[in-house]
């Protein structure tokens, strides 16, 4: 690749990130500029299916897509290894093996659990973050399955399992724990009585600020089959076999405690002297990081502001994979001259599974769906997303409805 050509570099294989390489690709002659892509793992993976990994429920190797099956290395520059450090002043990035210096950057890196300094959370609590440390979740389950059959005297304890969180997250893993646990009961030969799902959530409500019936659906489809839910109750403290809860600091023990209570954005942007508001960037409707024109801040690394509610939109892949467009055609822009885009999120909706066939959730103009009809719908998003990266093939490969 010449020298005097752009230099593009992209942090983060997930949605902001591939689907931004994509767009790139498109919008840019190889001659034009030089794109590189940077990501921790030589796969992308698919963070919307990370609550069926740690449940147990799919395969890993199902939500992991290898990033040179889709984005072209002839084209763009694959480097595998991790961001340290973004160095405004010259314009570089710090990789743990390496150092990269960029005209226009994109930071696709993603999120990370937001603990909110609750005592022991950090040490003591899994969450649903990456493909390893899902798989973990999964892992640790069976294996206190295992050691319950184990002990002389076990301690049912042990079987608890404690979600902390009703946002999407917790709610998608509950549905999903619902369907798994009673696979290990018959594989473990324990009855299902003995293990107990718990749900704690601070708020009076589970998935705060969503509608009303929809979430009673959700409700009853999980209590129905077996989860506990303890709402109005703040967890205050995660200790190794228990957490401390409510008002009258109620410890409940528990075998495994997984946190789903928030996100923020990965810490390496604070770390690297970006201004955040709760944890994010506040980037402006171009998607560029206020003070920083040649970095667009993307994903759930950016706060986009909703001008008509004047509140940020909540980070999900759907928006992300929008402000790739956005994104690409502003560097192009910014490159050849024009007017920059500003981003507008066009909602599609929101579709929540509920484990199995279940789901609930709103599609377009606010139309609701539950049971089937919102499981199809989920599944058609998932591929949605699977053809406008990599095509039918990949559909078929990984797709929620592929054929074998
Ligand atoms: P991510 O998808 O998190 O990707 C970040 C990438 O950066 C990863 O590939 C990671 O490996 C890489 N990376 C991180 N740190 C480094 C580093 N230091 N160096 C190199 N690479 C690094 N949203 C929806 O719209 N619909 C849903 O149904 C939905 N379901 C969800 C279910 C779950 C269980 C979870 C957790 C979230 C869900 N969301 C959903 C939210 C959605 O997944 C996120 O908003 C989305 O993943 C954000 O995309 P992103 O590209 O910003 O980051
Ligand atoms: P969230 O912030 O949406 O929900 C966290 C929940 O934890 C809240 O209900 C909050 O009240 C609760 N909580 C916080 N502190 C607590 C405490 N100390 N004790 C008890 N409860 C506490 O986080 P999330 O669910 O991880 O979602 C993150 C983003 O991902 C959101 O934007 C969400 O919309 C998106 N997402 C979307 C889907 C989907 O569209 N199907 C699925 C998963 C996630």
């Amino acid at each position: 690749m010449s020298e005097n050509k752009p230099k593009i570099v992209v942090l983060g294989a997930g949605y902001a990130g591939m689907m931004t390489t994509k767009r790139l690709m498109q919008q840019f002659a190889p001659e034009e500029a030089e794109i590189t892509l940077i990501n921790k793992h030589n796969y992308h993976y698919q963070t919307t299916w990370l609550h069926e990994v740690a449940a147990g429920t799919i395969d890993v190797n199902r939500s992991r897509i290898m990033i040179s099956d889709v984005i072209n290395p002839k084209r763009v520059h694959l480097i595998y290894d991790t961001v340290k450090k973004i160095n405004k002043a010259d314009k570089t990035v710090q990789l743990e093996n390496g150092k990269v210096d960029y005209d226009y950057l994109v930071v696709g890196l993603g999120f990370e659990k937001a603990t909110f300094g609750i005592k022991g959370m950090e040490e003591h609590a899994f969450s649903i973050q990456s493909v390893d440390k899902s798989r973990l979740i999964r892992d640790h389950i069976e294996y206190q399955f295992a050691r319950y059959r184990n002990e002389a005297n076990p301690d049912s304890s042990m079987l608890t399992i404690i979600v902390g969180g009703a946002g999407f997250t917790g709610i998608e893993f509950l549905g999903e724990l619902a369907e798994r646990i009673p696979v290990l009961c018959k594989k473990y030969d324990i009855p299902r009585r003995d293990v107990r799902i718990i749900d704690i959530e601070a708020m009076e409500t589970i998935l705060p600020g969503f509608d009303e019936e929809l979430l009673n659906y959700a409700k009853d489809s999980l209590e129905a089959r077996g989860i506990e839910f303890k709402l109005g109750t703040m967890i205050k403290e995660v200790k190794a076999d228990s957490v401390i809860v409510g008002e009258d600091n109620e410890e409940i023990k528990a075998g495994t405690i997984v946190w789903t209570g928030g996100v923020q954005a990965n810490r390496i942007i604070g770390e690297s002297g970006f201004e955040l508001t709760k944890g994010k960037v506040n980037v402006d409707a171009t998607l560029r990081a206020p003070g920083d024109e040649e970095v667009y801040m993307l994903g759930d690394c950016a706060w986009v502001m909703n001008n008509e509610t004047g509140k940020p939109y909540p980070p999900t892949a759907q928006i992300a994979i929008q402000e790739a467009d956005v994104c690409a055609h502003n560097i192009k822009t910014s490159i050849f001259g024009g007017t920059l885009q500003e981003f507008s999120f066009d909602d599609k909706g929101t579709v929540a599974s509920l484990g199995g066939s279940d789901a609930m959730g709103t599609v377009f103009d606010g139309n609701k769906l539950y049971g089937l009809s919102a499981s199809v719908m989920k599944n058609v998003i998932d591929d949605r997303y699977l053809f406008l990266l990599g095509g039918p093939m990949l559909v078929l490969r990984k797709g929620k409805f592929r054929p074998f």
